[in-house]
């Protein structure tokens, strides 16, 4: 028999509902995502937010998948890391949702679910994974039974680090894709801090840095060319460290600034000098969203794993290496 689940995503500032069955069809993937007028998100806003739509974008996920909540078998809410008020607005819309339809809950880790949904599309079976997202950056792979992390950001995530950079640079939220527009007519390269440190990498340094350029009067393409080469070539540094020492031979791209062309074409350059495969994860899957949960839910719900309600609490700094990966 074929499962249907209801994925609900909402770890920060977008909220996602998505439908996918238990053979691997996204039936439906919808979500919203807060744009703040000035300044970075504020967590009570985002949960206000999604609050506020999530009820309608859910209905619409359902509706557009095709079945009525009846044929719902399944709830799996994004219980960390994020944002405490995003997150307990999420749980507490999935915990409901779970009751009234009297269908099992089971909780994902979103990073882990950016990881799966990747593997789906791609059908990879045991990747080396660049996540980078607006909240995170980290180089996974799996080992001894878990995703572990083998290398991550110090301090700010790379997504985080380019939008207060295009913010700071006068342009409209989220400024990734705009940084990438710009860098394309950039060609002067400026020197700025490549922080890497082991696996792990900073990027506050070169946010700083970066600022200083805009004040010196670089020309906006300029800066936007220099920091994307910088920032990207260091994690190519540390993505091509993981492929050589684990022997993986899939190289897989995901999280929002996954999108990033420029980015693609580096990381395919890696996994081409280790002979291995390259995927970037399309971007309607790559960045927050619901369908991504849903098919980790029906993994794990596969598995044998659900969780109670009265246990479900949310998990602001939950790990990805922090859960026993079952399905696997
Ligand atoms: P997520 O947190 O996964 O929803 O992804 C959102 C992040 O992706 C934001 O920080 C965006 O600036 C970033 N992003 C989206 N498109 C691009 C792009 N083309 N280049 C760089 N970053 C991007
Ligand atoms: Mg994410």
């Amino acid at each position: 028999m074929t499962l249907h689940c209801l994925g609900i995503e909402g770890t920060a500032h977008s909220f996602g509902a998505g439908v996918v069955t238990s053979d691997g069809k996204v039936l439906s993937n919808e979500w919203d995502m807060l744009k703040p007028d000035q300044g970075g998100i504020h967590p009570r806003e985002a949960s206000r937010h999604h609050s506020e739509l999530g009820p309608d974008i859910i209905r619409e996920a359902v509706q557009k998948a095709g079945i009525d909540f009846q044929e719902i078998d399944l709830i799996a809410f994004s219980r960390g890391p994020g944002l405490g008020p995003c997150l307990r607005t999420t749980a507490t819309i999935a915990r409901t949702l779970s009751l009234k339809l009297e269908v099992p809950l089971v909780d994902v880790n979103h990073c882990v679910a950016h990881i799966e949904i990747g593997c789906l599309e791609s059908t990879f079976n045991d990747p080396v994974t660049v996540y980078v997202s607006g909240g995170n950056t980290q180089i996974i792979a799996f080992a001894g039974g878990r995703f572990r992390t083998f290398g991550e950001t110090l301090d700010i995530a790379i997504g985080n680090m380019l939008d207060v950079l295009g913010r700071e640079l006068g342009m409209d939220f989220p400024g990734g894709p705009i940084i990438e527009r710009e860098a394309k007519k950039g060609g002067v390269y400026h020197s700025l801090p490549y922080s890497v440190k082991g696996m792990d990498l900073s990027y506050s340094g070169m946010l700083t840095a970066a600022k200083r350029l805009y004040s010196e009067g670089v020309p906006i393409p300029e800066i936007c060319y220099s920091v994307q080469e910088t920032s990207f070539g260091m994690l190519a540094e540390i993505a091509e460290r993981a492929i050589a020492h684990t022997k993986k031979s899939e190289l897989l791209l995901t999280g929002g600034v996954a999108r990033n062309n420029r980015l693609t074409e580096i990381l395919s350059g890696v996994a081409e000098r280790h002979e291995a495969e390259f995927h970037r994860v399309s971007p309607s899957l790559a960045g927050d969203q619901g369908a991504m949960i849903a098919w980790n839910g029906i993994l794990q719900y596969n598995a044998g794993r659900q969780i109670e309600v009265q246990n479900s609490h949310v998990l602001p700094k939950w790990r990805t290496d922090d859960q026993d990966i079952i399905w696997r």
